[in-house]
């Protein structure tokens, strides 16, 4: 029924071969994000059973508590609240933290569950969202840290280009590795994950800038979009439609384009502004605010123009498709981040799985005619 998300596993398989080869070739490890799908589990699994994933991540306990039986060790990469602690020790195996007090109680708890847990510290490199900016603070945390009977310290991690909008680079990413040298030899400990970043590390690939001493990489919207997230470029290589939203004609009449009688504020407290171009044909899908990010939305048929939404109704120009369209029909959008975010934790939005075989690749994104996106998370 629609609406839906129809997802196509073989291009996301796809996907993660394209991205995991690279990775490998450079000795990186791979931790796939799963939140940008809600971590839906026949997706999930399909990730378990690529042979470049080495890790899975989710932002969300609730995520990783829903995960199928998985094999990959599983990492909370949101710093976890007080009051999910049983959770974390109980559903993940490592997670990322920034707090000393938040690491106690996973200690007590993991003593409790008669577990050990894994823990990366998150430093922060300037793009002033989560973690250690103090390094005196960090080697404080470590010295406790090591100290501790149930909590294994694992690694480092830094995550840039989400709150400022900081673009990795190697400079900023060998700060990381001079951490990891300085904490290392003091406690005695060798560090397992060095991970360096997400999405929008993935151009330094390319150009040689990852330093040595980084070995992981964490990726949501690289792998399910099939673009890096520092300029915004997709991958020619890489499929963009692994998600694709199909939603349903409702309505189609001709109308003017811009609404008559005095203006005063629509749905949402603001004032419209319409451009008149005359009689239009419009028609309306029955999708809307509560389910999708409508400016995230990009129609499939490249003649279809999208005029707007409300809480339920998306508004779109059919002039140029002619008679093409009527009432019952689908019609077929791309999602960028933001539209797919809400798709998959809207309770309205059905999912459709397919495993086509496909000769042609639909590029629908030409290389860099997007506009740049920094923070998407
Ligand atoms: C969301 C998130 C990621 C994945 O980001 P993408 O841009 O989807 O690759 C990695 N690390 C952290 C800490 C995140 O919150």
């Amino acid at each position: 029924m629609n609406p839906k998300i129809i997802i196509d596993l073989n291009k996301f398989t796809d996907n993660l071969d394209y991205i995991g080869k690279k990775m490998k070739a450079k000795s990186l490890t791979l931790t796939h994000i799963t939140k940008v799908y809600a971590a839906d589990p026949k997706i999930v699994k399909a990730a378990d059973e690529n042979k470049y994933v080495d890790y899975l991540g989710d932002a969300r306990i609730e995520n990783i508590k829903n995960y199928p039986q998985v094999s990959k060790p599983k990492i909370l990469i949101r710093i976890p609240m007080h009051s999910e602690i049983e959770d974390v020790i109980r559903y993940t195996d490592i997670s990322f933290n920034s707090e000393i007090s938040t690491i106690r109680f996973l200690n007590n708890e993991a003593k409790r569950q008669k577990k050990i847990h894994k823990v990366v510290l998150m430093v922060d490199l300037g793009d002033l969202r989560e973690g250690y900016f103090d390094v005196k603070e960090l080697h404080k945390a470590v010295a406790e840290i090591v100290t501790m009977t149930n909590i294994q310290l694992f690694g480092l991690a830094v995550n840039l280009t989400c709150f400022g909008g900081v673009i990795p680079d190697k400079g900023i990413l060998q700060k990381l590795v001079d951490y990891k040298n300085s904490i290392e030899p003091s406690y005695g400990l060798s560090l397992s994950m060095i991970s360096g970043g997400n999405s929008s590390s993935l151009y330094l690939l390319d150009k040689d800038g990852i330093p040595e001493g980084i070995n992981n990489l964490r990726l949501g919207e690289a792998i399910v979009i099939g673009k890096e997230t520092a300029f915004g470029q997709f991958y020619d290589e890489m499929h963009h439609d692994v998600f694709t939203l199909s939603a349903e004609l409702v309505e189609i009449k001709e109308k003017p384009s811009v609404p008559f009688g005095n203006i005063g504020m629509d749905a949402f407290g603001q004032k419209p502004v319409f451009v008149d171009k005359g009689q239009m044909l419009r028609g309306i899908v029955a999708i809307g605010r509560q389910d999708i990010d409508h400016l995230g939305l990009v129609p499939i048929d490249k003649r279809i123009e999208i005029v707007g939404a409300s809480s339920d109704h998306l508004i779109l120009d059919l002039t140029k498709c002619k008679k093409d369209y009527k009432v019952g029909d689908s019609v077929r959008f791309y999602m960028n981040y933001s539209a797919l975010l809400r798709a998959f934790t809207s309770k309205y939005v059905n999912r459709a799985y397919i495993q086509q075989q496909y000769n042609t690749r639909n590029f629908f994104y030409k290389k860099g005619d997007r506009p740049i996106v920094l923070c998407h998370h």
